[in-house]
């Protein structure tokens, strides 16, 4: 389905978080109008679109009349169950395709396909139950990350282990029977590259970007990533060989760790907007919003160049209740996501500055 969605017609976006919302607001001046299907009312991504549908990811009757009602569909985070997934793209071109969802929703699947493709990642090892943790830690050695396959985000479900006498505590926490066992990588930085690719098979990484964390949440991103020209190279060209190879339309964020040396590891990937490019917002020539609806509707894409040193500072729980100050503050951009509740952890909007260099 090689559709080509011109202005007028609807994009229908899967999930109602601030990515969605950022989505729909850039697809607003290209002249689309974007339909929210999310099992959120009051969504932050609902908020700012005409349409919207609040119904659980398997109510068939409610998604076959989501599919009637768009004409391309899109999805704002990579936890979207594949059944749902793949029956919306029976009825309307889904962008990414769920091949590419089921990929990026299974962390052993990621690890494995970047191997396939020749691409760095840490040593791992799957593992599904407690004396595959022991085989796998004796192979790996200490210290290590144990993570769930699926549904981790921002620290959740993963632990660090140190010692044997971690793995009881941390396998009982972790209560699956699909996670990885990753080699601890002691990286000197981490960085990420969010490329774009065209129905036309156009690709466009934007510069490699430098993200900063606190306790497993993304707290700063600056670019240009402070790395020397081989890695930055090295980083995008990981990016545009995972796009390529996934037949990506749409866009892919891939993180990466740099290690001492220079190198560049994968880590992980998620085809769609990420929080490390919100300086596109107010740094780049086209931001990672608009470039995404480029990309779905099957237009030319944008221009992902930088324009200025950007730093984007995420606002988390109470950091929120700093807008006045940021408000008032010359040239700084306030981005808040119209989440009413605050809770430690959530991110509740960023802020993008300039910086002098
Ligand atoms: P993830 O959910 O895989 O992105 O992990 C969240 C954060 O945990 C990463 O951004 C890193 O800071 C850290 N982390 C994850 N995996 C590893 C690893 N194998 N070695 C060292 N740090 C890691």
């Amino acid at each position: 389905m090689n559709k080509i969605v011109p202005p007028g017609q609807v994009i229908g976006i899967l999930g109602g978080g601030q990515l969605g919302r950022m989505a729909a607001l850039a697809a607003a001046p290209l002249g689309y109008h974007c339909h929210i299907f999310t099992p959120e009312p009051d969504s932050p991504a609902s908020q700012v679109t005409g349409s919207a549908t609040v119904a659980a990811y398997d109510d068939e009757v409610a998604l076959a009349r989501f599919a009637k009602s768009v004409d391309v569909i899109t999805y704002e985070f990579e936890n979207i169950p594949l059944k749902t997934a793949e029956f919306l793209a029976a009825r309307k071109p889904l962008r990414p395709a769920a091949t590419v969802l089921a990929i990026s929703q299974h962390r052993g699947r990621e690890k494995a396909f970047a191997v396939t493709n020749k691409i760095p990642v840490a040593p791992y090892r799957l593992v599904t139950n407690r004396a595959e943790l022991d085989v796998a830690v004796a192979e790996i050695g200490f210290p290590a990350v144990l993570k769930t396959c699926r549904f981790g985000y921002d620290g959740k479900g993963q632990a660090m282990l140190r010692a044997t006498s971690d793995l009881g505590d941390a396998w009982a926490a972790l209560a699956t029977d699909d996670a990885i066992l990753e080699g601890f990588v002691a990286f000197k930085k981490e960085i990420s590259v969010i490329v774009a690719r065209g129905l036309d098979g156009d690709i466009r990484p934007y510069p490699v970007v430098e993200n900063q964390h606190v306790d497993h949440i993304l707290d700063t991103t600056t670019v240009p990533a402070a790395v020397s020209n081989v890695t930055a190279e090295a980083a995008r060209l990981i990016a545009i060989t995972l796009a390529e190879a996934l037949d990506l339309v749409g866009l892919l964020a891939v993180e990466m760790f740099v290690l001492p040396n220079g190198e560049v590891l994968m880590n992980e990937i998620a085809p769609r907007p990420h929080n490390s490019g919100h300086w596109t917002q107010d740094g780049a020539v086209t931001c990672q919003f608009e470039q995404l609806v480029r990309a779905v509707t099957g237009q030319p894409l944008g221009l992902p160049d930088l324009l200025r040193p950007m730093v984007m500072q995420n606002l988390i729980g109470e950091a929120v209740e700093q807008w006045p100050a940021i408000l008032a503050e010359p040239g700084a951009k306030l981005h808040l996501y119209g989440k009413t509740e605050s809770r430690p952890g959530r991110k509740m909007g960023h802020v993008n500055r300039a910086r002098s260099k």
